[in-house]
């Protein structure tokens, strides 16, 4: 089925190794499996779009139907419907597929070639194999994306961020390799004899529909406005919930909405560049470590901390999930995620370490909460940086630093303006905060005195 006369440029967007536009000889009609990716700028999916017919796909499948949440959800598939639109309006059409069905679309199709894009997700890897070999059993070229800026490789980092950022990130990103890809004016493509299936119902949240949803180029402009207004106090006001100091891209950068490769572009073009940049290195760093260690998603990366004594106290975690535990910074940030789906930075680290070492509960109880809430839920950012918090994961944070969310207010929402916007009503503390911190430290240095005994 290879169709050899016509050759096509595919970059694997991995800058790391040198952009290294792979000539291929493909083929003339390519299915495009777009999973998150869904905007028309510098997107891969669309290479070759002048010379060859594209056929952008989504894949419905039990995993994207079942794992995420309803904020999530309800975001996602407003994309979805717009990127439709858009497609439309560039003469193409996203046909929705059920993976169960794939291959009969394949064939119907008479695709030379099939893109698909892994992002370290355990379901997307699975997915892919699924993809990857009805396409060998049908003798189509199959071609995997990377759309991200570091291509994860063993061995290239030691476990540490710093080690990451100088030796990896750094090198790697020198922005005359970073190639964008155009945007397509039109799309060839052609028409298929196909059911579109229906998207799957979920609760839809409207009211996170309307907070969150902006299509590419408003997302674009908005992070422009962020650039020129609030990249120079950065690194002072990404600290403070109260300030709008962070660009809220999170939500947008987990959709695809925009491209990581053209944020990073923009951001570079401007001094005092490296605090954000930081920042976007850290999701590359847990996303590389993701797709190395894929089962960091149920277990602790660092082994000294598997089976340690959590308490299964789900009243507390009751409390906590709404918000109720009494400590304001605490309620603030549950609530802020109850209504936006969305928590500033440095409350979800306030949360989170109050979750696990002051209430003692299972860091995945949390991990879980946040991605079933979370408008911008991304596996490898949400259990790297729970792990993180807990001290069991990549480059942690050390057991014994604990968060104390009394002080947190006091340096970061000294006005109280972040809290007073979220709690409405005081709640009885949970928890006496330095008896808690005490008994944590305990449990924890006996449990690792314990491992290093058993060790020896
Ligand atoms: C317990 C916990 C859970 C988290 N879960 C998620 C999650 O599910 N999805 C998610 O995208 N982020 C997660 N984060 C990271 C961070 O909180 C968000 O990326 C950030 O708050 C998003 O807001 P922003 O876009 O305004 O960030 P900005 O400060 O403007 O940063 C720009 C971008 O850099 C990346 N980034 C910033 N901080 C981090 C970080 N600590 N780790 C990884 N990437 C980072 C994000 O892509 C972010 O959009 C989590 C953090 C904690 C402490």
């Amino acid at each position: 089925m290879l169709n050899n006369t016509v050759s096509e440029t595919v970059s694997n967007s991995m800058p790391n190794q040198k952009i290294q536009s792979v000539t291929m000889q493909t083929s003339k009609r390519i299915i495009s499996v777009i999973g998150r990716d869904f905007r028309l700028n510098d997107n891969p999916f669309f290479e070759g779009w002048k010379e060859h017919e594209i056929i952008p796909v989504f894949i419905l499948d039990p995993f994207n139907q079942e794992e995420h949440g309803s904020n999530l959800k309800s975001l996602f598939f407003e994309y979805v419907l717009d990127f439709k639109r858009k497609l439309e309006e560039k003469n193409s059409h996203l046909y929705i597929v059920k993976l169960d069905d794939f291959e009969s679309f394949l064939l119907k199709s008479k695709a030379d070639a099939v893109r698909y894009s892994f992002d370290g997700e355990p379901n997307t890897l699975k997915r892919g194999h699924l993809i990857e070999n009805i396409c060998k059993r049908n003798f189509v070229k199959f071609i995997s994306l990377w759309n991200f800026l570091i291509k994860p490789e063993k061995g290239s980092f030691r476990h540490r961020f710093n080690d990451f950022y100088t030796r990896v990130f750094k090198p790697s990103m020198e922005s005359d390799r970073i190639k964008t890809i155009d945007p397509p004016i039109f799309l060839k493509t052609p028409k298929i004899e196909h059911q579109d299936e229906p998207l799957p119902s979920y609760n839809k949240r409207q009211n996170i529909i309307k907070l969150w949803f902006k299509d590419e180029k408003s997302v674009l402009m908005s992070f422009s406005d962020f650039l020129k207004k609030n990249l120079s106090s950065y690194h002072i006001n990404r600290d403070l919930p109260a300030v709008d100091g962070t660009s809220k891209l999170s939500p947008y950068l987990r959709i695809g909405v925009v491209s990581i490769r053209q944020i990073y572009k923009m951001v570079k073009e401007h001094p005092q560049s490296e605090p954000f940049l930081r920042e976007l290195a850290w999701a590359e760093f847990f996303r590389v470590w993701l797709s190395l260690h894929p089962f960091v998603i149920e277990r602790e990366f660092r082994k000294e901390w598997i089976d340690f004594p959590w308490e299964r106290n789900l009243e507390l975690f009751e409390k906590w999930k709404k918000g109720e535990t009494g400590f304001d910074l605490v309620d603030a940030g549950m609530t802020q995620l109850m209504q936006e789906g969305w928590i500033h930075n440095r409350v979800r680290m306030v949360v989170a370490s109050f979750l696990t070492k002051n209430l003692l509960l299972d860091w995945r109880l949390g991990e879980r909460f946040f991605y079933e809430n979370l408008v911008d839920a991304d596996l490898a950012a949400n259990v790297g940086n729970w792990q993180w918090i807990a001290g069991c994961g990549l480059d942690a944070a050390p057991y014994f630093r604990i968060f104390n969310p009394e002080l947190q207010l006091k340096k970061f929402d000294p006005k109280g303006n972040y809290v007073s916007k979220y709690v409405n009503e005081k709640h009885a503390k949970i928890v006496e905060l330095e008896r808690s911190r005490l008994n944590f430290l305990r449990i924890a240095k006996e449990f690792r005195e314990r491992w290093n005994l058993r060790k020896k």
